[in-house]
This record gives structure tokens, sequence and C-alpha cells, in this order.
């Protein structure tokens, strides 16, 4: 074995120690790391012939990468919808590592961790008030898990035409019905296929609103004369947070034939909220359904499922099978991950997630969720009662999104929102909404309080005045 190796393996308690002692450091200061730098990376390394071994490398991350590393996963990071990772998480991503498994089937010898992963599912599944009928698994985030849905979907849809169009490839134009998609959707339509131009763009309900009009909706899906379609409808929009009407949706597809897409990606966790449940009322319907566990679930990235009813599981392995590969066994045989989903060979996503759902269980996620909400609402009503500040639309569920009261000047805007960041205590992200400029906040941390809302608010304030 190489020298540097075998000293490292010699070692390994001691990195390890060093290791979990900076992590600790990290996670209990993070409130006070800052949420933007202006720091660069100095110039590239090159491989080096000998190598460094592993606590030469460590010190020479701390040195040139790790000042540079700015606190996405705390507090008061609020641009995107970005979350952070509760301890469990943390614990079971560790030993996910440690581990080093690959879960692909579920019988048989060799790896079964993917039972890991199945059960893992179904815990989601009880969060989430869903029914067993559904069958998931994990992928890197949401935008993977709305091109697996998608992908299942258009299979689906090849079927009324007697085609295989995983085999055999499109050689039509499939209709795609929505209103307010996020962009990862239509990126899985580039990837599909499909086209990201090819939308037909349903109207949004009339008002302050993002969710579909079913009126619209069921006019257009006239117009298609009986043919069948997909629906990708939002549990969520980025803006406003809006919900589709999902009632509204399961009795048209009573009537109508159609694959029904839902993108609940951080949406879904009001399922975890008595109050805010009705937001997904009948959701349980849709063909597929997207959930993000990196964002409101509070895990390291990369994390995120698809939850696919089961009665398409063999159109899925059409779409996923390994053609050709004879030592991967029968792909329509015994369950496998491997041809069940677009990757091959994962780690054991679902691990981070099953530590933390055993931890904390279903008032864990109740009380972080509904903390969200309210440190959203609070922070939106700072803003309305505000002399400089007014929000776009109201605070629906966890995000925020204004503007400045007395211009309508964008400039003034990007200036306020760059002087914002780079104080380093907060960080948000610009929006356009209904044709006006507007910056964005979304609270999806676990670790959030009123004080960093008074903070933000406070600097904020200060801005505005200065600038
Ligand atoms: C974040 C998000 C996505 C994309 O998720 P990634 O995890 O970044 O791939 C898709 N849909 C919605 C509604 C989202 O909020």
């Amino acid at each position: 074995m190489n020298k540097l190796l075998l000293t490292d393996l010699s070692e390994l308690e001691s990195l390890l120690e060093k290791v979990k002692k900076q992590g600790v450091d990290y996670i209990h200061k993070i409130a006070e790391r800052p949420t933007s730098t202006t720091r660069n990376i100095p110039e590239t390394r090159t491989l080096e012939t000998k190598g460094l071994g592993a606590h030469e490398t460590l010190k020479l991350f701390n040195k040139i990468f790790e000042p540079i590393l700015v606190s996405s996963s705390g507090p008061r990071f609020w641009g995107y919808v970005i979350g952070g990772a509760t301890p469990a998480s943390i614990i079971g991503d560790w030993l996910a590592t440690i581990y080093d498994q690959n879960p692909q089937a579920i019988n048989g010898e060799g790896d079964l961790s993917a039972n890991i992963e199945i059960e893992t599912i179904k815990l989601l599944l009880d969060l989430f008030k869903l029914p067993k009928s559904y069958v998931g698994g994990f992928v890197t985030g949401a935008t993977m898990s709305n091109f697996t849905c998608l992908a299942v979907a258009r299979q689906w849809i090849g079927k009324f035409t007697g085609k295989d169009i995983a085999k055999e490839g499109l050689t039509e134009k499939i209709p795609i019905l929505t209103a307010t998609p996020h962009s990862s959707a239509l990126k899985a339509l580039a990837l599909l296929g499909i086209g990201s131009n090819n939308i037909i763009k349903i109207k949004t309900i009339e008002g302050n609103r993002e969710a579909i009009s079913i009126d619209d909706l069921e006019a257009q899906i006239k117009k298609l004369n009986g043919q069948p379609f997909i629906l990708i409808a939002s549990a969520g929009t980025v803006n406003t947070v809006d919900f589709d009407d999902f009632s509204a949706i399961q009795k048209l597809k009573k009537q109508y034939n159609f694959w029904w897409h839902t993108d609940a990606a951080f949406g879904g966790f009001a399922a975890c909220s008595n109050t805010y449940k009705h937001f997904l009322k009948d959701w349980e319907h849709a063909d597929s359904i997207t959930i993000d566990c990196h964002k409101w679930l509070n895990v390291p990235y990369e994390s995120a499922v698809f939850l696919i009813k089961e009665v398409h599981s063999s159109l899925q392995t059409e779409c996923f099978q390994n053609p050709s590969a004879a030592y991967l066994g029968n792909p329509m045989g015994n369950f496998n991950y491997l041809n069940f989903l677009p990757e091959n060979s994962r780690r054991l996503k679902a691990l981070p997630a099953w530590f933390t759902l055993m931890a904390y269980g279903k008032d864990g996620y109740t009380s972080i969720v509904e903390n969200c909400i309210r440190l959203a609402k609070q922070f939106g009503c700072k803003i309305d009662q505000s002399a400089d500040f007014k929000l776009l639309a109201p605070v629906r569920l966890n995000t925020i999104i204004f503007n400045l009261k007395h211009t309508e000047n964008q400039d003034k805007l990007t200036v306020f929102l760059s002087h914002l960041n780079r104080t380093g205590k907060v960080f948000m992200t610009p929006t356009f909404y209904k044709n006006q400029y507007g910056i964005r906040a979304a609270f999806v941390n676990w670790r959030t309080t009123d004080d960093d809302v008074e903070l933000v608010f406070k600097e904020m304030n200060q801005i505005i005045r200065l600038i």
C-alpha cells in the first residue's frame, strides 16, 4: 500500500478528531459567520506527484478554501430556498460516507442497504400523510426528481399510440399543461426531448395569485380533443408559495386522460402542520410528486425524493432499465433501484433523512415548519408596516417578496440588496413578480429565531437611510 495511505489509515482517529472539533466549532458559530464574502480563492493548485497526506491537505483546505465558505446553512441565509442540516442528519451523512454503500437491490445477497431507502420513503409518506400507494427513491435534488417523474409520464403518454418512447425515442409532440412551473421542470422537459418551449401555458387565477386557473385549464384540455397530456401542478411556487387547487384537479382527472405531476419541492412540507395542510387537500391523487429533502427537511445536499404511484412501476422500469448489461440481472425481475431511477450507482442518500426523521419525528418537523412560517409572517408584518418597504404579495407560507416603497427605481433596489448582502448578516436574492422587480426572502432553516428577524430588519432600516 502507498505509504501515505498507510500513515493516514493508522492516524485515522486523530484525523477524524480534528475534523470533528472543526465541525462542531463551525456549527456552533455559524450565526457569526458571514453570509457572503468578497474574498477569492488564491490561484489554483496543481496535482502533486507524491501527495501531501491528509493532515497537510486539511491544513491547506483550512488556509485556502475554508475562509471563503459562507454560512449558507445558517439561520440568516434567506436567498433561494436553502435549509440547513440538523444534528441527526449530519450523523447520518457521516455514516453514509463511512459505510459507503451503494443501494440497489432489496432482495438477495450483497449490499441490501436499499431496504433503508425503502423504509425512509415510508417514513416520509407518513410525515406527508400520503398513501402507501406511492413508491419512491432518492435523487440529487428536485430537478432530478422532476426529471424522473416526467420521464415516467412521457412513457405513459407513449402507450396511447403504442410507442415505447424510452426505446424508440420521441416522434410526436407531447402536450404539457402548466401555469407557474419551476424552472427545473422546464429543464427536465429539455433533457427529456420534450422541449422546454413546448408547454401550453395556462392562466393563473386573477389577482395576486400564481395558482392555475381551473377554468382556463379545462378550456385548454377541451382543445386537445381527448389527446392524453401531462399536467405539471405546483404545490408552492417560488415567489408567493401558491398552491394549485388539487381538489379541482382531481375532479378533472376523473373526466380527462392526463398524467398529474405535482412539484411540491418545499410546499409539500405544509402537510406537517395542521394549520397549513389544507393547501395540499387532495394532493394524494397525483400520479407523481417531487419533494426536496435538502430544503425543509434540513438534511445536507444532495437529497430529494420522487414519489410515483406503484401502478406505474412497470413504466418506470421501462424508462430506467439498463438495456444490455447482462451482469446487472433481469431488469424486470426483483426490485432494484438500478432500474428504477436515473443513476446506477449512488451513495446511501436516504441515511441522513432516516436519521433526522427518527430523531425528531412528526413533532420535530411540525415545529420546524411552523416556526419558519411564523417568522416569515412576522417579517412580512414588519415590512408591511414600514415606511420604506412594501410587500409585493401577502405572505402565504414561508417566503416574502418585497421592494422599496417610494420608488420604482430598479437600480436603487439593486444597490439596496447588494449593500444588505455585503453586511454578511443576511443573504437574500432578487426576484421578478408580476412585472415588478423585488427581493425575496425564504425561511427554511431549523435554527432561525425571532432575534434573527429583528436583527435583519434593523440592518435593512440602516441601509435604506444610507443609500
Ligand atoms: C428548489 C426547487 C426545485 C429544484 O430543486 P433542486 O433541489 O435545486 O434541484 C424544483 N422545484 C421547486 C418548486 C423548488 O423550490
